[in-house]
């Protein structure tokens, strides 16, 4: 039988049933983003040219990464708990005080 750890706090997960998996999703935000009359006027042309020789010098792992990215994690029952909460609540990321890391 697989060995599962937390990974939240690295704890053994001894009993399948205490093992809670969730996944992430992080993905750009699908919305269209205003365009102002200094967007219209702009030198197309020299736009794609800026865009494409910055695109150039980026890893194309790392762009991709930033458009779509998704993680699964393994938890134990204590850390389901605090991510229920958070989630909950609407603030997965933000400490609590006392918590850490
Ligand atoms: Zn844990």
């Amino acid at each position: 039988m697989l060995t599962y750890y937390c990974d939240c706090c690295g704890a053994v997960i001894s009993h399948p049933s205490e093992r809670y998996i969730m996944k992430v999703k992080m993905y750009a935000s699908p919305e269209m983003s205003e365009f102002t009359q200094e967007d219209l006027e702009k030198d197309h042309l020299a736009e794609m040219d800026r865009l494409i020789r910055q695109m150039e010098e980026r890893d194309a792992e790392d762009l991709k990464d930033e458009v779509y990215v998704e993680y699964e994690f393994d938890l134990c029952i204590p850390c389901r708990k605090i991510y229920y909460r958070r989630f909950q609540g609407y603030r997965p990321l933000k400490l609590e005080p006392g918590e850490s890391y």
